[in-house]
Parts: C-alpha cells; structure tokens; sequence
C-alpha cells in the first residue's frame, strides 16, 4: 500500500467516491470481494476491470462512516492473492435513486491481467477436500480464485483459461455456474476443475501412500515440476535415492503435514511458522530441535544443523497426509501433528532442470523412481521450491522460485526495460517493466546444454507475460559464460557488469537506495574489473558506476576452480600465506596431492591468487578438518555454520594496510584450537573484521548505511554479526530480502544497473 486519498464530503450527506485500486488486482476475485463489501456497508454502485487494474464506484451516507470503513477494509481484507500497490478516491457528484451494486463486465480489449504466482491451496477449498458430501471430496485437482496453479501453467497473456494447461478441460454445468457466478468463489477462477470435467491422477493416493511405506522412491508431478519422494525415516531409502540421485551430499527437503508436526524434529519460530504457513509455501530451514532425532534418516542433511521443511502446497500433497491419518473427516487433523514425513527433493538429475511433462519424467526419472505419478494438467513452466531462512529477525532468499515468481520487485522510478541474464551459478534473468523488476525463478547452473534452454526459455516466457520488448541486455563481465554468449546472440545492445558491482547494485535496487553507496560484496568468485579474481569487496557503488575501496588479503587457488570443492587446497594456500608452506604436506597430504599444490603455490603456477571471501571460509573449513573434500561449492562453509555456538572475537586476529584486510592471523589461530572453537572463532572475529575495515570510509563519507551481499551472507551467523556489529556503529546494514544473496539475486543487480545506463546515456 503506498497511498490513500480519501475524499471528504459534509457529514450526513450522501457521498460518492470513484476508487481506483492499482496491484495485482484482476484475476483473484477482487471484484466480488468489493461487492460483498459494498453489500455489508450498504453501499450502492459498481465495480469493473479496466485497464488500469479495478475501478469501482461507491456511494453511501457519510453520517456512518460507511465509506471510510468500506476504505479501510479493502485494504485490510483483500482477498489472499491480491496485492494492492494504491488505492486512490475521489469525490464525485453523487446519483440520485441508485439501487443495488453491480459487478460490470470488463472492458474488452483493455484489460491487461497479469499472471500471479502459485498459491498453496486455501482454507475453504480444503474443507472441501475432506468434507465427504462435497462434490470435490478428495479431487486432487480442486482450487478457486484464492488458491492453486497460475505461473506454472499460463503459457502467455491474457491470464485467461484458454492460454492455461486447463484450456483442453471444458468446464461441466456445474463448474461453469460457479465461474460466471459473481457471488461465488470459483467467480473467474480459470484453472478451476472438478471429479467430472476436470484432470485425472495416474494412480490412486492409497497406492501411493503405500509405495512410500514400502520403502519406495516414488516421482510426484507437482506444481512447477516433479519430486522424488519417499519416507524420511527409512534411512535405508534415502540412502538408496542419494545413490541414485548422484546428489553429492545436497541436503534433501522434507514435507510434513503441518508446522506442529515439524516441531517434533525441529524447532519453529513464530516467524518461522508464519513462513511455512504462509501460501507461497516455501521450503523454510529450521534449527535441528537436538540430537533426539534419531528416527530421521542420517542421509537427509548429513552433519547440518538446519533441517529444509516445507508444508503441503497442493490437493495431492494433502490427501497423501489425509490417507495416511486414516482419512479423517473434516479439518480438524490438519492441526494435529502427524507420523508421516516425505523426503520431497527436486526430480532434477545430473543437475539438469526440473523434469515437467509426462513423458519427460518416464525417460529421465527411470531407474531412480519406482513408481512415477502424473496427470495430464500440463506443467508450462518449471519452477522449483524456493528457499528461505531467517536471518538478522528477516526472513531471506536462498532461492526463489515458486510461490514468489512473478511478484514483481518495486523499483525507485520506472527505467527502460532492460534484460539481465545473471551469471553462470544459480542462474536467474530479470526483466524490468516500469518501476518493476521481474527475477525469474531459480534456472540453475549453466554447466549443461539443458540448463541453458531453461534459461532461454525462461526468458521467452518472461517476455510473453509481461508484453515487453528489452531495449538492452546486460550481463556478467565474463567473456566466457554461457550467459553472456547468450546475451550477445540476441541483437540488443550488452551491457557488461561486474560480479559484484550487480551484488551490491541488487541490495541497493531493493532497497530504493539512491546516490553513492557503500557495499560489502562477500562472495564466492566473479570476474574483476582487472581481470582478476574477487570475491571480497569493498565497493563504492553510485548507480551505472563503481569504485574498488579495498578487498580481502589475495590467497592462491592451487588448481582453479578444483579448489572450491577442496577445502584443503585453500588450507594450504593460507599455510603458505603463514609462511609454513613446510607443513602443507604433514597436515594436509591425507586429503590429496599435497605436496604438488604445494609446489604450485610456490611457484604461482595454477594457483590464480584470489581475494574472495567464500575461499577464506573454505580455508579455515581446511585447517579445521571440516570438510577438507566437499561434494559442492559451499559445503565446507555450511557444515562449518552449523557447529558455531557463540560467536567469539580473536583480537588481533586481523590487519587493515591500504584498503586490504588481511586474516592470516585469525587463520594461523585455528591451526591450535578444535573444529568447534574454531567455527566460533572464525565467524566471530571475521565480522568484526569486517566492520572495522568499512568503518573509516563509512565515517570519511558520512554514511549511515552499508549494503552487504554476495553468497556468503547466506550464513546467517555472519548475517547477524555484521548487522549487530554495524548496528552498534550507528550504521544499518541492508541484506537482501526480495533476492537471493548468492549469484540468484546479481540479475537483477544487472538490471539496475543497466537500466540507469540507458537512463544516463539518454541524459547525455
Ligand atoms: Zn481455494
Ligand atoms: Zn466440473
Ligand atoms: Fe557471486
């Protein structure tokens, strides 16, 4: 809500009001929604869509306040899906012998309805659900204009059935009353269905339900795409779907019927809750509840402190949780915790995207699911679960996919509309639309050629639903990732942008930052501006520009990109850093072939120095010994995360000369102390580190904020130590929030920064 004018007539006297509602307005049942409220306040006039978004006139006594209350429950009450940007009155003459108030039909041709995300299934159409006289009683498929399939099935504008995967499913009496009913929920609800006309499941849930009890691993057709299930307490299964999956320790999700069923594993904050209730259903990491959950197989989320918890999202997660309570009537269950608890992780072998159609899941998923359920409502669009955590009291990205796609990201001012490709991990392209900013959901990384037809399509699709035409195309600085090739092969005009000026650039477009800022990058790798390795930056970022302040101490990357799976490599580079290059061998030849890393580094030979942040966590993971070989970039600094207790400062664990903040020190410390200690340590000292290396250019330019992102602040031990020890400065600290930290969030970084290119160049 950004504003309301309110007109304000004489007291007593009857009083009309033009009401404009801009937002994402059409298409989930706003109009019956403002009729049922001029019903109950006694008002009289009409409601229609337009082109604009909803435009309704009111009329009533102003002596009961009627209008004003009318004014305040639109916004307080506003159906589930809507999202109301303004709503602005008017005053107008009002019209006299005026009865009853009208929903009229919209505008042809200048109704513009935008496609909202998906949407967990409500609470009326569960009552449905499990009311056995209902004509939806356990139909998989049911939804209304507050719940269900929408990005995941609309293939192009108008946001109408016949450009959805529903348009071969004509609707039957029944549900075509209930469509053009205005009283009635399903009121314009174009994906709705029912057991006569709508789709089919291909196996019964009691045959499901009773694969997973019988250890299988079993393919389930969902809303942005197929899972792999299978019952969290048979470690025996789990095992077998890692060894399948190939998934190289990735921890796994699980699906539980409701948060109280979640607390018997984990613990649940209110906040926490509210994200896991909340209809975007993502899948919400929560601390470990102790070591007393034996009964959850080892292999989910091997030595992690956080477990991935999502809820059920749609009919046929429900009715899995419904059979296995023993198909209760009602709803009064879905309050109580329950046994069953799902593995529920991404049917995305190889690290290739999402499977999505039918025939798709059958040849991809053979030989890792034993049984594969679908149904023949078409999946249009892959997306995949998003990702969060709380972090510093917010909840934050890790992934942002479905639920959360389309809603767009409201930026300072309308700027031209741009394309940003992202970079090459985590891929996700942005489009900008006015004041509007739309990140895709979650592509993946581009090391296949399939990932990379996710990603053109996604930017086809992008370009269809939001009607825009990019007048340029930014993308990484990097000459070689896939992404930028791709950007050069559209004809537009590239505009390159540094890895980090776009993580810094995203906080600050978030946030409707402007003028010049100072930003934290703590990151994994990107391209520098000198060719160079970063990753640990101090940037002074003002809109399209950006100025390198200082960076972390450089540490040499014995053998590329091998060292960000090898912890111990970096150990071995921080050991040279010591000066006791002698020991690399001793200490760290259990790993791998220490004694020629040792002879790279020494010789600088495939050993590029470095100056990231993610490389100094993997580092002390190294010399710690947690995860000295890690199955993926960014293990070692999770697993090390996950042993932190309290923080602690190592004073002189650091030195700052020339805008450099060196943490040999604090490295060459851990060498005497335990894994533990040193976690502690190491995220402790690391954040005070940090904040007194920014605070002299902060005080020099009398700032009192600093943006701070980069996949590094997806520890949220590091997060909040920042946060604290910033906030203690008088500074406030700005973390993503719409965006993921990690390289999920640098195209719409990209974007900004583009955008205000176009703007200044036109300036010029
Ligand atoms: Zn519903
Ligand atoms: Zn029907
Ligand atoms: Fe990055």
């Amino acid at each position: 809500m950004d504003r309301i004018r309110t007109g304000k007539g004489p007291r007593g006297a009857v009083t009309r009001l033009r009401v404009r509602i801009r937002g994402q307005v059409q298409g989930v049942g706003f109009r019956p929604f403002v009729h049922g409220l001029a019903h109950r306040f006694g008002l009289t006039g009409w409601v229609l869509n337009d082109g604009e978004g909803v435009l309704a006139e009111v009329q009533g006594e102003m002596q009961g306040n009627a209008l004003d209350v009318f004014l305040a429950a639109l916004n307080a009450e506003a159906p589930p899906l809507a999202r109301i940007d303004a709503v602005e009155s008017t005053p107008i003459p009002s019209l006299a012998g005026e009865a009853g108030f009208a929903i009229r039909a919209s505008q042809a041709g200048s109704v513009t309805t935008g496609v909202g995300p998906d949407a967990a299934v409500c609470p009326a159409c569960l009552a449905e659900l499990f009311d056995p006289r209902d004509r939806r009683y356990r139909y998989p498929f049911l939804n209304c204009t507050h719940c269900g399939p929408r990005f995941t099935i609309t293939r192009r504008l108008p946001y109408d059935r016949p450009q959805t995967s529903m348009a071969g499913f004509p609707l039957c009496p029944d549900c075509a009353a209930e469509y053009a009913d205005p009283t009635n929920r399903r009121f314009h609800a174009q994906p709705t269905a029912c057991p006569a006309c709508g789709p089919a499941l291909s196996h019964p849930i009691a045959a499901i339900l009773a694969a997973l009890s019988a250890g299988k691993i079993v393919a389930i057709k969902g809303l942005g795409g197929f899972h792999l299930a299978c019952n969290a307490f048979d470690a025996e299964a789990v095992a077998r779907l890692r060894a399948r999956k190939q998934r190289n320790g990735k921890p796994f999700a699980l699906m539980v019927a409701n948060a109280a069923s979640a607390e018997r594993f984990a613990e649940v904050s209110a906040d926490e809750r509210t994200l896991l209730e909340g209809i975007a259903r993502p899948v919400v990491l929560l601390r470990r509840g102790s070591p007393l959950t034996p009964t959850l197989a080892p292999d989910i989320a091997p030595d992690l402190a956080w477990l991935g918890v999502m809820l059920p999202y749609t009919p046929i997660h429900h009715l899995l949780f419904h059979e296995a309570a023993g198909r209760p009537e009602g709803t009064a269950w879905l309050d109580q915790p329950q046994d069953l608890t799902l593995v529920m992780t991404s049917a995305n072998p190889g690290g290739e995207p999402l499977a999505i159609g039918n025939a798709e899941a059958h040849r991809r998923l053979e030989g890792i699911a034993d049984l594969i359920v679908d149904h023949d409502r078409d999946i249009l669009v892959r997306a995949d679960d998003s990702v969060v955590r709380m972090v510093a009291g917010a909840p934050a990205f890790l992934r942002r996919g479905r639920g959360h796609v389309p809603v767009p990201i409201r930026l300072l001012r309308a700027v031209p509309p741009v394309l940003a490709v992202g970079g090459h991990l985590k891929a996700t392209v942005c489009l900008t639309r006015g004041d509007e900013a739309f990140l895709s959901q979650h592509i993946g990384d581009l090391d296949n050629a399939a990932t990379l037809n996710f990603l053109e399509e996604t930017v086809a699709h992008l370009r269809r639903i939001l009607d825009v035409e990019p007048v340029a195309v930014a993308h990484d600085l990097h000459p070689d990732f896939q992404s930028t090739r791709f950007a050069e092969s559209l004809g537009l005009p590239t505009m390159p942008v540094q890895h980090h000026h776009a993580h810094i650039a995203a906080v600050l477009a978030e946030h409707g930052v402007d003028g010049p800022s100072l930003g934290l990058a703590l990151d994994g790798f990107g391209l520098g501006a000198d060719g160079g390795s970063w990753g640990g930056e101090m940037l002074l970022v003002d809109g399209p520009r950006f100025e390198r302040l200082g960076h972390l101490a450089p540490l040499a990357q014995p053998g590329g990109d091998a060292a960000a799976r090898q912890p111990w490599r970096m150990a071995a580079a921080a050991l040279a850093r010591m000066g006791r290059a002698a020991e690399i061998g001793p200490r760290l030849g259990a790993h791998g072939p220490a004694e020629g890393v040792r002879r790279m580094i020494e010789a600088g030979f495939n050993a590029p120095p470095t100056s990231s942040c993610g490389r100094w966590f993997d580092a002390a993971c190294g010399l710690l010994g947690v995860r000295a070989v890690a199955g993926f970039e960014g293990e070692a600094p999770m697993a090390l995360e996950s042993l932190v207790r309290t923080p602690t400062v190592l004073e002189g664990g650091w030195r700052i000369a020339d805008g450099v903040l060196d943490l040999t020190p604090l490295l060459e410390s851990l060498l005497q102390i335990n894994a533990q200690d040193g976690a502690d340590r190491f995220h402790g000292t690391l954040a005070v580190a940090l904040v007194d290396w920014a605070m002299p250019e902060l005080a020099a330019r009398g700032f009192d904020r600093i943006a701070l992102s980069g996949g590094c602040l997806m520890n949220a031990v590091l997060a909040e130590g920042l946060t604290a020890g910033f906030r203690r400065r008088g500074i406030t600290a700005l973390l993503p929030r719409r965006a993921p930290a990690n390289d999920g969030g640098l195209s719409l970084g990209q974007a900004w920064v583009a955008a205000l290119t176009v703007l200044a160049n036109c300036a010029k």
